[in-house]
Parts: structure tokens; sequence; C-alpha cells
């Protein structure tokens, strides 16, 4: 959830609480001693929605979905000279609920002409679906008539993946409302899986032995992990999972690193501080010794795999 001001100044008194002299001497021990805090007093996990990046070796971007985390991402682009009027982006939509399309329509990339956005989703119908929010009721830039990139549109099918830009690219439905899609991408022996939004819920884990294979020895499992244990039980068909049930999930797969995401936008940084604890003490519990990893996802979160 975003900062307010009541938040940032329970922060700070916080940690001058717990700071002693010693921990002020220098650049260094205030460095050390931030690090020692937990992550909710320390920093924050952000408010943006869904926005993902990739870059390959050769440094190729690939961009998962397109929610308000995708305006600032733009700015961060923008300021490489390639993104001015020759940049390729190649971006990949899940499904087309507000929070995961909303900051296309603040991604300054796709307003400069000479730029290629190429869109790829399993829904045959994404473009339809995009230019649907832009209508000139609801936001005054058009599709055609302001965003100047030259845009492309493709299809995933789930039958066979695609090599884009020489990565594989499959792709598998999830248990969503209307639908949304999982997405792995590979290459050089190295893989990462994006898999949110999706509901896994105990009541119904028939076709889960499926999704296991597909997420089988994943390097990265970015997964929908939106409710604690117990609201996910109240919340049954809301399309989400818990980050207990991502954990099995993973342990079952044999995945090496977890990431939670799509935190719900009612917790606060403790809250999702809680919720990983949690998720981390099932692991003890469900696998003791297991090497998964888990992580909360926080905004600028980055990893090299
Ligand atoms: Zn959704
Ligand atoms: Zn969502």
């Amino acid at each position: 959830m975003p900062l307010t001001y009541d938040i940032v100044q329970k922060k700070i008194k916080t940690v001058m609480r717990l700071a002693r002299p010693s921990d002020l001497l220098s650049e260094e021990a205030i460095e050390k001693f931030l690090d020692s805090l937990p992550f909710s007093i320390s920093g924050t996990y952000g408010g943006n929605t869904t926005c993902v990046e990739i870059r390959t070796d050769d440094d190729t971007v690939f961009i998962i979905d397109a929610g308000s985390g995708i305006r600032p991402l733009g700015s961060r682009l923008f300021a490489e000279e390639r993104f001015r009027g020759k940049g390729i982006i190649n971006l990949f939509i899940t499904h087309s609920h507000w929070d995961h399309i909303m900051g296309l329509l603040f991604f300054t990339p796709i307003y400069i002409p000479g730029n290629l956005i190429r869109f790829y989703s399993a829904f045959p119908d994404i473009e339809q679906r995009l230019r649907y929010q832009q209508v000139d009721t609801h936001f005054p830039a058009g599709f055609d008539s302001h965003m100047l990139a030259k845009k492309e549109f493709y299809d995933l099918s789930e039958k066979e993946p695609s090599i884009i830009e020489g990565v594989k690219v499959s792709s598998k439905e999830l248990n969503h409302p209307g639908k949304s899609y999982a997405y792995k991408f590979e290459q050089n022996g190295k893989n990462i899986i994006f898999a949110s939004d999706a509901e896994f819920n105990l009541d119904n884990m028939d076709g889960v032995a499926e999704y296991v294979e597909f997420f089988r020895g994943a390097d990265v499992l970015i997964f929908d992990t939106q409710y604690t244990l117990a609201e996910s039980f109240q919340k049954i068909d809301w399309g989400h999972s818990s980050a207990q049930m991502a954990t099995d999930i993973a342990i079952k797969s044999e995945v090496k690193k977890l990431i939670l995401f799509h935190h719900d936008n009612s917790y606060d940084d403790e809250k999702m501080d809680a919720v990983a604890l949690q998720a981390a003490q099932y692991r003890e519990m469900a696998a003791p010794g297991s090497q998964l990893k888990i992580m909360p996802a926080y905004e600028g979160l980055e990893m090299v795999l």
C-alpha cells in the first residue's frame, strides 16, 4: 500500500528509538544498522501495481504487464538513448484487469515515434481490450493519435512455446475471474516464471499436478500470494492465493526461489513482513531443511540469474 505521512513518521520514530550512538558514527555504521532492521521499518514494499522487467544477456527488454509500475519503468527506459526513438520493447500481458494495464497510459516510450512495442498475450483480443481502456471519454491521449510508437500484436499459444528474441516463452492458463496466463521465460539453461493472478485453494487441488509440472525446477517463480492463509479461506473464488499455498506448490515443484507477489492493497509493510515470515515458517514445517528461498517482492527489487 502506498505510504502516507503517518506511516513515514512512524518509521522514522521507530528507527530513532532503536538507534544507538555507535550506529550513527559513519555512513557505513548507518547502513549496517539499517540493514539489521526488519524491512517494514527500514524500507517499504511499495504501492504500484503489476509490472516486471526482464533483461536478457544481450540487453533485450521484456516487460510483464503494464500496471502502474510501468510508469516509473518507462522513465528509466527513457533515460537510455535507444528508447528515444529506436527502442524495441517486448510487452507480455497476462490479462486485462485494470491493475495490469492501467499504467500503459503513462508509459513514455509508447508515445515516441520510432520505438516499437511488441505486445504478446494468450488473449487474442488484447489489442481491443487495450483500446477499450483508452476511449476519449476516459483518457485524453488516443491510442493511435498520441501513442506514436509502432505497435505490433502477437498471440501466444498454450499448446506451443514461442521463441522470442532467442527466449523460449511458454504460457499456461490460470484460475482467475476472466482467466489469466502464467508465462515461463527460458534461455541459456535459466528460467523465470511469472504466475499471477492465480487462485489455488485447498478446495480445488485437482489440476495442481499440471501446474507443478509447469513450474518444475524454476530458478525464480513469481507467484500470486495476495492473502494470508486465514484470509484465503474467506475469499474463495476471488482469484488469488495465499503465501502458504504458494510455498507448498513451490516445494512440490522444486523451485529455487519463490517471490511473493500481488500483495493485497490493504496490507501495510508490517503485515507484509508477517506474510513473508509465515511463508518461511510454513516451509520449515512442511519441508524441514528445504533449500527453497522465499522473498516478498518490493518495488525496485533486482535479481541476477
Ligand atoms: Zn486479475
Ligand atoms: Zn491483479
